[in-house]
């Protein structure tokens, strides 16, 4: 059997990362970007006011108090949209709102809850300094600042940075569009009766959702039944995908065709026995599927939890990098057993746990039994416990959680 580390590096040294695309700006969410990108103009383009208040000369309110207030001249106003009409003299304030670009000869602004008016004149109780509520030229951004570097994956502040600059569209990674096949005689499609001996298709639905929050596009390839030419015909169908996924018919039995219908294929199998629980046969081979392109194949166990669990440790990981993102796997934490976590066996366990914090201390408590076709005990999951083999975490000992959503 092998580490699931050395299963996840020979998958990893054969998934290259795609090619790009440009996108509209809300597209680009969550993707990567593909091209530097550099500003071109001063953000803000001028000084501009901070605050709803008085543009002004900082000079003119020298040693002023609320007893002696400096005595301004209103003179003008300047609305944010607009440029002041004329400069500012000494001796005059012009009304100025928030935004709005400061007029020429004025360095400051008082807020208006912070002075007296009366007809033109503007009392103004305490000394500015040259600055005071001003956003200057350039804050933000200058001509030739380096924004973003290809590989970052782009936030909603980084969209945002990228319309400042006048970007609609961006180049990104491409999506990977994955193939998702279910195997198995038994296995009956949403949509279609329920015949004896038969259990509902969940797998192709739970990997499709793995797949989407993974940043990537599912392809459902539908039902195969355990022939080995079904199951080629089907894969043939997703070809054209970036990466291809089968659940089911991966273990030993005399019905499970996959391994050989990859073969048929032409695929080249790197992996089998993952030293995992749930999980184990887990399968990984590439395709040429044509000169220039190499497609990843996946068959994945047909539990409904082990085919979760390992799309989880090593398909996501693959798609992401397929993506672009630097950072592959999900993030892992400290957590605190709220009861004993047992792993009986050999083999490491990832085992479905719920999360609580309490005083910024994560704690975890198994979801319930841990059987592989326990689909619920996976729904109810914040995370896996990685535990090693033959190994009982005790009630207040840490252990590592791999996080399964935002905690
Ligand atoms: P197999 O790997 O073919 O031995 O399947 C292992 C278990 O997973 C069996 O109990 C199957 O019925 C179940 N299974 C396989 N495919 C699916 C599926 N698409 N949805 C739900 N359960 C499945
Ligand atoms: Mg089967």
């Amino acid at each position: 059997m092998i580490p699931v580390e050395e299963a996840l590096e020979r998958i990893l040294s054969r998934i290259a990362v795609l090619g790009d695309e440009r996108v509209a700006l809300i597209e680009a969410l969550d993707r990567v970007l593909a091209e530097p990108v550099v500003a071109e103009r001063d953000v803000p383009p001028w000084p501009n006011s901070s605050m709803d208040g008085y543009a002004l000369r900082a000079a003119d309110t020298g040693g002023a108090d609320p007893a002696r207030p400096a005595r301004l001249t209103l003179a003008g106003q300047v609305a944010a949209g607009r440029l002041a009409e004329r400069p500012l003299r000494p001796g005059e304030t012009f009304r100025i709102f928030t935004g709005a670009p400061l007029p020429e000869g004025a360095d400051a602004v008082i807020p208006q809850e912070d002075v007296t008016v009366e007809g033109t004149s503007v009392r103004v109780p305490r000394a500015l300094r040259s600055g005071d509520y001003v956003r200057p030229r350039g804050e933000d951004m200058r001509p030739g600042d380096r924004l973003f570097e290809p590989g970052r994956a782009l936030s909603p502040a980084d969209l945002g940075v990228l319309a400042t600059v006048g970007r609609s569209r961006v180049a990104v990674i491409r999506r990977p569009v994955v193939g998702i096949l279910s195997t198995g005689d038994e296995i009956a499609d949403l949509g279609t009766p329920i015949g004896p001996g038969q259990i509902p298709n969940s797998n192709t639905y739970s990997l499709m959702g793995q797949v989407r929050a993974a940043g990537a596009e599912p392809l459902n390839l539908g039902v195969a039944r355990d022939r080995q030419d079904e199951i080629e015909a089907r894969l043939a169908w997703g070809l054209g995908a970036d990466l291809l996924i089968s659940s089911a018919g991966v273990s030993v039995g005399d019905h499970d065709h996959v391994k050989a219908a990859l073969a048929a294929l032409g695929a080249e199998q790197h992996l089998w026995l993952v030293d995992m629980r749930p999980g184990k046969p887990v399968t990984f081979a590439t395709l040429p599927a044509s000169p220039k392109r190499t497609l990843p194949i996946f068959g994945l166990p047909g539990n409904p939890v082990s085919a979760m669990v390992t799309f989880e440790l090593f398909v996501r990981p693959a798609i992401r990098r397929m993506s672009g993102h630097a950072r592959l796997g999900r993030p892992v934490r400290l957590a605190r057993a709220l009861a004993p976590i047992d792993n009986p066996g050999r083999r490491r366990g990832y085992l479905r746990v719920a999360l609580s914090e309490e005083d910024g201390v994560l704690g975890a408590r198994l979801t319930g039994e841990q059987g592989s076709g326990i689909l619920r005990s996976m729904s109810a999951a914040d995370g896996l416990a990685i535990v090693p083999g033959d190994t009982t975490v005790g009630a207040g000992e840490t252990v590592p959680v791999m996080l399964l959503r935002e905690f």
